[in-house]
């Protein structure tokens, strides 16, 4: 059985104040225990927000990481043994902001990943296609693709510890939201493809559905099979709709 998580990315946003307002609210909720639930504020906001979180069960996320794992002379990037530091479990790779925007490619994004890995961080690999490629037919092709950058280079094995993010870039921001059915079609694509190498990492690895997910929508979306939680933007920087996506997650799985 796979413990579902929740993550909310809260990409440039915030400000200290916003912030110190934001966990208080999400201190407020009450959240589900059989959820891993995780926050991913801008790098700038790191720090103070690990003393806030405090003893809560919510952990402790970041948005990237540099490629080097360790601290050294590369001006301007965040060593992933920097953010474990800071407390951090858990780093976004691959958003497709970063993919699309920032002109990051796989091979970059294979290094991330892998220096995430070598300090005990548990990357969060992105994957999705835009909708021209949906419109294409491109979706799975495109998705399977981004992850086979990943399994050829590193082996199947690493995503024993790891997360994997299905987020259809079309969904992203736009309030657009994958259907149930249409998500779940591309994370038991991505389920079986792994499986084609080694079923035990197909079977115990969380998929992550992201795009526009809301309150109204998580409780569909989080009972599909091969749905396992959610990666959340624009909502999860509301405290009491983001704690209403991580009940969500809970009650679906323990139903
Ligand atoms: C995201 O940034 O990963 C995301 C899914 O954003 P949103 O929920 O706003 O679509």
């Amino acid at each position: 059985m796979r413990r579902p998580l929740v993550a909310g990315n809260w990409k440039m946003h915030g400000t200290r104040a916003s912030v110190a307002e934001l966990i208080a609210g999400l201190r407020t909720q009450t959240l589900p225990e059989d959820v891993t639930v995780v926050v991913m504020p801008a790098f700038v906001h790191l720090m103070s927000v690990a003393d806030q979180l405090g003893a809560s069960s919510m952990n402790l996320g970041a948005q990237d990481c540099a490629t080097e794992p360790m601290p050294c002379a590369l001006t301007g990037e965040v060593a992933a043994s920097q953010l474990t530091d800071l407390g951090c479990r858990y780093v976004l790779v691959g958003h497709s902001e970063r993919r699309l925007l920032l002109g990051e490619g796989d091979a970059l994004i294979v290094r991330k990943f892998s220096a995430a890995q070598a300090v005990g961080l548990t990357p969060v690999l992105c994957v999705g296609e835009t909708r021209e490629q949906r419109e294409a037919g491109q979706t799975l092709p495109v998705v399977l693709a981004q992850l086979d950058a990943l399994i050829d280079t590193l082996g199947v094995a690493v995503l024993n510890r790891a997360v994997l993010a299905y987020e259809p870039v079309w969904a992203i921001g736009t309030g657009l939201t994958a259907t149930p059915e249409q998500a779940q079609e591309v994370h038991a694509a991505i389920r079986q493809h792994i499986a084609m190498r080694d079923a035990a990492v197909a079977a115990g690895v969380q998929i992550l559905y992201g795009g526009s997910v809301k309150a109204s929508t998580a409780g569909e979306l989080f009972g599909m099979p091969d749905i396992d939680g959610g990666l959340v933007g624009g909502a999860s920087l509301n405290a009491d709709e983001f704690g209403a996506i991580c009940r969500a997650a809970g009650r679906v799985k323990n139903a």
